[in-house]
């Protein structure tokens, strides 16, 4: 019997887990005395390896001054200076930034802002979010509901009011013409049709993370900013994963050119040290709150909010990105990916795909990848598949015979 109850785990035959007793760089140190090479950064966070010096120090150094301070009444200098760092850096149009815990509370927080956007300028009918199949947008109620039905979904289907999904655009990021003005089409037909009761449409932009690691084009969000704003619809858009440089912009978004309404971040943002996340709304939602009316204000406030361990921490991590030629570092992960890639081939793999420090490899049917983890571990290398990909997302400082070595993995398991 465990006392520690793990996440998305049948506990009945749950591990033993290797247990890791210190990280450094990619590389992760087990008690047994083995080492692995985390190919997918702590589910996505660790973006500058485990253990980074520079980042050791500013969490040590804000933690001689205060660890955390409650941002209800007072507030401080690192909270502060990362909420003028985030609209600096994302997509023109984001001003304001209100923190939280977690990806899945950051997500909470959009869609308790869009509604009440809505209701705060008179319009009672938008009462349903519009999001792609396949979508994951995290754990808790409301994420559950905008989330595609999925194994993290079904158990709760009977108490979840669903809103509308619309279909994955496909084609990938070079989707051509045609693809894009079907996919367009179908989502022109849903708003058209419900937008009297949609308050939002919710996606990934680029690349879908946890919904199978698929990738759709700029156009797409291109078309879907034009048809949010012709039909009266919030845009938000969840980077939770995506934020961050992992598809090889620091935010997807970028790769169109597209600001939404609503942009979401959580993950890597503290560099992997802290649960934190940021909700970073447009002037025009902003401003529909203020007013004499408290009713009016925002009612929301998780304790840990801007938590200054984790502004500390984000504003360094934001800090190396910019100073240490990141997007350099990613798109030479990528460029090995996808020459790693080129050499892996199987009657088993549906697809492969590449984006920045992404590469994920569909196969037909997900008992091809059973025992893959197993054989991994063997190997050396931390993989932990979703459904039928497999995927990696390594540091962003990963050395390039680590990110070989975990390549060739792959390709042994599919040879
Ligand atoms: C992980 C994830 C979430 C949820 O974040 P948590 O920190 O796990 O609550 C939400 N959206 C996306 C896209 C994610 O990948």
């Amino acid at each position: 019997m465990s006392t520690l109850w793990y996440p998305y785990t049948q506990m009945q035959n749950a591990g033993p887990f290797p247990v890791v007793k210190g990280a450094t760089g990619a590389t992760l140190q087990l008690e047994s005395g083995a080492t692995l090479i985390d190919a997918i950064s702590s589910w996505w966070v660790t973006i500058h390896g485990y253990n980074h010096p520079k980042l050791n120090q500013a969490l040590m150094q804000q933690a001689k001054n205060f660890s955390h301070i409650m941002l209800g009444g007072l507030t401080h200098r690192p909270a502060i200076d990362l909420a003028d760092k985030l609209v600096q850096i994302t997509p023109h149009g984001l001003n304001h930034v209100f923190f939280s815990d977690s990806g899945s509370v950051a997500v909470e927080v959009a869609l308790k802002m869009a509604f009440q956007y809505w209701a705060n300028s008179g319009n009672y009918g938008k009462d349903k979010i519009l999001s792609l199949k396949n979508a994951y947008h995290g754990d808790t109620f409301k994420a559950m509901e905008i989330s595609d039905d999925s194994d993290f979904t079904s158990t709760f289907s009977s108490h979840l009011r669903r809103g509308y999904f619309i279909r994955t655009p496909h084609g990938g990021f070079y989707a051509d013409r045609k693809m894009v003005t079907d996919d367009t089409l179908a989502l022109e037909n849903i708003l058209r049709e419900h937008n009297h009761c949609i308050a939002a449409f919710i996606l990934e932009p680029i690349l879908q993370c946890a919904g199978g690691f698929k990738i759709h084009s700029p156009q797409y969000l291109k078309a879907a900013r034009r048809l949010c704003d012709i039909y009266n619809v919030l845009l938000i858009f969840d980077e939770v994963a995506t934020g961050f440089g992992r598809t090889g912009k620091l935010f997807a978004a970028e790769h169109a050119g597209v600001t939404p309404d609503i942009l979401v971040l959580g993950k890597a943002i503290t560099g992997g040290y802290i649960g934190h996340a940021a909700t970073v709304s447009n002037s025009m939602i902003y401003e529909s709150f203020l007013g004499d009316d408290s009713k009016r204000a925002f009612m929301h406030g998780p304790t840990f909010m801007g938590n200054a361990l984790a502004c500390a921490l984000a504003l360094k991590s934001i800090e190396l990105f910019e100073q240490e030629d990141y997007l350099g570092k990613i798109r030479k992960v990528e460029s090995i990916i996808i020459e790693e890639f080129g050499s892996i081939s199987s009657v088993l793999i549906k697809e492969k795909r590449v984006l920045g420090a992404m590469g994920a490899i569909e196969v037909y049917d997900s008992r091809y990848l059973n025992g893959l983890q197993t054989f991994a571990i063997k190997e050396g290398v931390w993989l932990r598949p979703i459904g039928n990909v497999v995927y990696i997302m390594p540091p962003y400082i990963i050395a390039e015979s680590e990110l070989r070595k975990v390549l060739s993995v792959l390709k042994n398991w599919f040879m």
